[in-house]
Order: structure tokens, then C-alpha cells, then sequence
């Protein structure tokens, strides 16, 4: 596996080269050519106080905070195999988010919590907050409550590139479909029949599901556009996103369902780098690198 991610990013590496290469070649929109955009810094707040959040007092007390995120997810949350470092759209919101209640970089402390896990990392208090690519779902919001949403997303599909029979969700009968364990897009390919319960391949990470399309053991893999989009981008020889979003996946930072002080104050801190322009500059330098849209999200007050 560690073979195969760092094999993916020196393809990427050696893409992207071959791109800035080529001589009057167009840089796709938002790619690579308009992206040397950097990353915000972000102010550590000081003297931040929230009375009435047992996170953020706990928060203070240990000096650090935890986050639980996803490291296999291209552009939004993905663990670097040489450096141990993490990076992505969602990587930066937590960044943000921990500035802002004012903890300083050096002192976050990421943690993968894949998607079935995610409930009860948080509601045990294993992380301080969970952000990566975390639908907001009422089903959800009775063990967890979300700030945001901070990025909407829609369920989709990525197939081989040469493939032209998959074209949307409709054509999925009799092909083999992967996705991952406790995720909104499994639950919507049982629930809508989408293929035979036979045909239902299931993993904790998508990157695996990604290997199996690859190893032509499964024909689609089904999930968010935007963390699909992330993988083609890595390998567009020999994958493609269908294009077609057939739900709608609001992303929320999970945290403690009681913690209502803590949620407002995140949901304050979204809707400022939303209108600073904090949110598109870690757009433009992350995700925007594989040209998923920024649709702006409309933070939902309490
Ligand atoms: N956004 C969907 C979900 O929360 C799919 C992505 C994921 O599994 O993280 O289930």
C-alpha cells in the first residue's frame, strides 16, 4: 500500500512536470498553472475563553487539540507517506478552526478515523473535532452535531477510463460496485437498489476500493464528487468520474452533540474566512487542483 500511494504521488509529480513542461499549453482552469496559490496563514487567536464548552476547556487544559481527519483522500485529507504530514482541503479547515480557538499549529494533533468510525470517535471525545468529507445527516446528528456546512458535495461515480457502459447511477445493474463501511454513499446504493447486494463491495478506506477498479476486481467506485475527482486526478490514464452528482453532501465538522457554545463559535469562524476570503484561498491551493467545483456553502446557524 505505502509502495503503491507513494507510486501514485510520484506519477502526479512527474504529471504535473510534464504539464508545466509543454509549451504553450493551456493550464486547465483551476489547475496546476493558475495554482501556485498558496495556503493562508492563520492568526492564532488569543485569549479566546468559551464558557460552557467542555471541548474547548479540555482543549486548554491539554494544551493540544485532537482531530480526527481522513489520510487517504486525495486534495481533501491525505497523510504524505515520506514526510508524515498532513494536507487538503479539509486538513486546512481544521487548521482554521484550531487558530481561531486559539491553538497554535505545532500543537494540533491529527488522527484517521475512517468513515465507520467516526460517530464514536467523537461522542467518546477520542478527537476534539472530525473534519473529512463528513455529510451532515439527521440520522447522524442524534450521536453527533456539525458546524457548517463549510463545502457541498454529491455522491458519484468513478469508473475505468475506458469504460463507457457506466454513465450514471441507472446503469449500475450487474456491475460491481465498491464503497465504504458506514459511508452515506453505501447506505444509497442499498436503499436505491442501485446494484445486486451481491454486487456491493465494501472497505474502510476508498483508496482500497480504488485499487480493486484498478485490479478490474470491482467496475465503480461510489462516493463524494469531490473526493473521486481527487483520485482521477492522480491517474487520468486510466480513470474517469462519471460527472453526473446524484445527492447532495453537505460537509460539517463533527463534534460533541451537547457542545452547542463550541459549535457556534466554529460556525462564526466559517462564516468569517468565507467572507475574507480565507475559504477560497484554501480552495484555489487544495481542491481546486483537481478542478472540483466550489460551490460556497451557507453556514446554518444553530
Ligand atoms: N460524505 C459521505 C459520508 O459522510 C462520503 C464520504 C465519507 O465516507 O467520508 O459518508
Amino acid at each position: 500500500m505505502r509502495i503503491r500511494t507513494l507510486a501514485a504521488g510520484l506519477l502526479a509529480g512527474g504529471l504535473l512536470l510534464t504539464a508545466c513542461g509543454k509549451e504553450g499549453t493551456p493550464a486547465p482552469p483551476g489547475g496546476e498553472g493558475t495554482n501556485t496559490a498558496a495556503l493562508p496563514t492563520y492568526t492564532v487567536a488569543q485569549n479566546v475563553d468559551l464558557p460552557g464548552s467542555a471541548t474547548f476547556a479540555k482543549i486548554k487544559s491539554a494544551g493540544t487539540v485532537t482531530v480526527g481527519v481522513k489520510d487517504d483522500q486525495p486534495g481533501l485529507g491525505q497523510k504524505d507517506p515520506t514526510t508524515g504530514k498532513f494536507e487538503g482541503f479539509d486538513i486546512e479547515i481544521a487548521r482554521m478552526i484550531a487558530a481561531g480557538i486559539g491553538v497554535a499549529p505545532d500543537k494540533i494533533k491529527f488522527v484517521t478515523v475512517d468513515s465507520a468510525a467516526r460517530e464514536q470517535a467523537i461522542s467518546n471525545g477520542q478527537v476534539d473535532y472530525y473534519v473529512g468529507t463528513y455529510t451532515i445527516t439527521d440520522k447522524r446528528k442524534q450521536q453527533v452535531s456539525f458546524a457548517g456546512p463549510y463545502f457541498q458535495a454529491g455522491q458519484d461515480l468513478l469508473v475505468r477510463a475506458d469504460d463507457t457502459s457506466i454513465t450514471g447511477p441507472e446503469t449500475l445493474k450487474g456491475k460491481k460496485v465498491c464503497s465504504v463501511t458506514g459511508s452515506t454513499p453505501i447506505q444509497r446504493v442499498r436503499e436505491q437498489n442501485l446494484t445486486e447486494p451481491a454486487n456491493i463491495v465494501e472497505f474502510q478506506k476508498y483508496s482500497q476500493c480504488v485499487e480493486k477498479l484498478g485490479t478490474k476486481e470491482v467496475d465503480a467506485v461510489t462516493t463524494d464528487d469531490a473526493i473521486l475527482k481527487g483520485f482521477a486526478a492522480q491517474d487520468p490514464t486510466s480513470l474517469k468520474v462519471v460527472g453526473k452528482p446524484f445527492s447532495q453532501e453537505p460537509y460539517g465538522i463533527g463534534l460533541n452533540k451537547d457542545d452547542k457554545v463550541l459549535r457556534t463559535k466554529m460556525n462564526d469562524l466559517l462564516q468569517k474566512s468565507l467572507d475574507d476570503g480565507t475559504w477560497q484561498k484554501i480552495y484555489d491551493a487544495t481542491l481546486g487542483k483537481s478542478n472540483a467545483t466550489a460551490t460556497k456553502p451557507t453556514i446554518q446557524p444553530y
